[in-house]
C-alpha cells in the first residue's frame, strides 16, 4: 500500500551532510506503508554550519523525529534538550525525539550492535572477551554498549593512540571493565586473539571498493568458539568475514547493525513494534541496487 503526504502526515528525517547515499528512507517508508501509517521519511542536507537551526527546525516545523548521521552525530547533542545516558557516554547521537517540542537524543547505532549480536548472531555478550578493531566513531559506540552490557574485558586495537586512551579513559572512568589498548601492529594483535571470544572490525578496512584488503589479523588464531563481526555492511561478506567463515568461525556482518539502529528508532519515535522483516528486505533491495 502506498500512503498519499495530507495535512496530518507525520514527517520524520534524517539530517546529513553528503545524505544523499543513505539506506533510511527505503528502510522506513517500507516500514510506515506496511503498517498503513500516516507518516513520511525524508532526506535534508544539513551542512555543518547550520545544524542549530536545522534541530530547532524539528521544534518549528513540527517534525516528529530525526536521525543524524556524518558528520552531525556529535555536535548535535550541544543543541538538544536531553541526552540519554548511553549517548552522553558515547558522546554521539543518531536519533532525535520530539515530544511535545522536548528534543532528546538516543544512540541507537550502538544498541543496534548488540541487538544483532544477540537477535542475529546468537551471541549474548556479557561475560565475553572482546576485541575491537579501531577507535574511532562506531569502535566508541560499540564498545561502551558493549561495556555497559557485561562484556568482561575489551582489547582496543588502533593506529591511533589519542583514540584509544580517550575510549579506555571512558570505559574506565565510568564501568568495571578491563581494557587493553594495543598499536595496530601484527604481532600484538595476534598476541591478543587466543583470548578473543569477540572480535570486531570497526575500521572501514575491506569496504567497497577496496574488498581485498582486510586487517592484519590471523584469523586462525582465535580460538574455535569465537564469533568475528565486521561492521561493514558493504559488501555484505569481507574479506576478513569469508577467511573466519572458511575455517568454520560464526560470522556477523554490519547489515544487522543498520537494521537494527532504524528498527529501535522507529519504536522510539512511533511507540510502535516495528515491522523488522519488511524493514530488512527494505535494506537488501537498497544496498544491492
Ligand atoms: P571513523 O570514525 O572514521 O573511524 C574509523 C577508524 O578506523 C579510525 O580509528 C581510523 O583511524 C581507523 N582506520 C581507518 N583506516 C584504517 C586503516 N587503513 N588501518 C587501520 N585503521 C584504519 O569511521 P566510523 O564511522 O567509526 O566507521 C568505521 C566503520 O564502521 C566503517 O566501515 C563504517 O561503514 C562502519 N559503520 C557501520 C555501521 C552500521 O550500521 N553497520 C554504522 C557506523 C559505521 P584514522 O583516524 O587514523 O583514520
Amino acid at each position: 500500500m502506498s500512503l498519499s503526504v495530507n495535512g496530518r502526515t507525520k514527517v520524520f528525517g534524517i539530517f546529513g551532510w553528503p545524505v544523499e547515499h543513505t539506506f533510511s528512507p527505503m528502510m522506513h517508508n517500507s516500514a510506515f506503508n506496511s503498517l498503513g501509517l500516516d507518516c513520511i521519511y525524508v532526506p535534508f542536507p544539513v551542512s555543518p554550519d547550520l545544524l542549530g537551526k536545522a534541530v530547532e527546525g524539528i521544534r518549528s516545523l513540527g517534525l516528529s523525529g530525526v536521525n543524524v548521521t556524518i558528520p552531525h552525530k556529535s555536535n548535535v547533542i550541544n543543541y538538544l534538550d536531553e541526552v540519554s545516558p548511553e549517548a552522553r557516554l558515547i558522546g554521539a547521537v543518531n536519533t532525535v525525539t520530539n515530544k511535545d517540542g522536548i528534543l532528546t537524543g538516543y544512540n541507537t547505532d550502538a544498541m543496534g550492535f548488540v541487538k544483532s549480536l544477540k537477535l542475529d548472531g546468537g551471541t549474548d555478550p556479557a561475560g565475553k572477551r572482546v576485541m575491537i578493531l579501531g577507535a574511532g566513531g562506531a569502535a566508541r559506540a560499540v564498545s561502551i554498549q558493549l561495556a555497559l552490557s557485561g562484556i568482561k574485558t575489551i582489547t582496543i586495537a588502533s593506529p591511533v593512540a589519542e583514540e584509544i586512551n580517550s575510549l579506555s579513559e571512558t570505559i574506565t572512568g565510568s564501568l568495571n571493565i578491563s581494557v587493553n589498548g594495543i598499536n595496530w601492529v601484527k604481532e600484538n594483535i595476534s598476541s591478543c586473539l587466543e583470548g578473543t571470544d569477540i572480535l570486531i572490525n570497526a575500521t572501514p578496512v575491506g569496504m567497497h571498493p577496496n574488498t581485498n584488503v582486510m586487517p592484519p589479523v590471523e584469523v586462525g588464531l582465535l580460538p574455535e568458539h569465537a564469533m568475528v563481526c565486521d561492521l561493514i555492511y558493504n559488501p555484505g561478506e569481507t574479506l576478513l568475514l569469508s577467511k573466519a567463515a572458511e575455517l568454520g568461525l560464526k560470522t556477523l556482518n554490519g547489515i544487522g547493525m543498520l537494521l537494527y539502529q532504524g528498527a529501535i528508532a522507529f519504536e522510539l519515535w512511533t511507540g510502535i513494534e516495528p515491522p523488522i522483516e519488511i524493514m530488512r528486505d527494505a535494506l537488501k533491495r537498497a544496498l544491492t541496487r
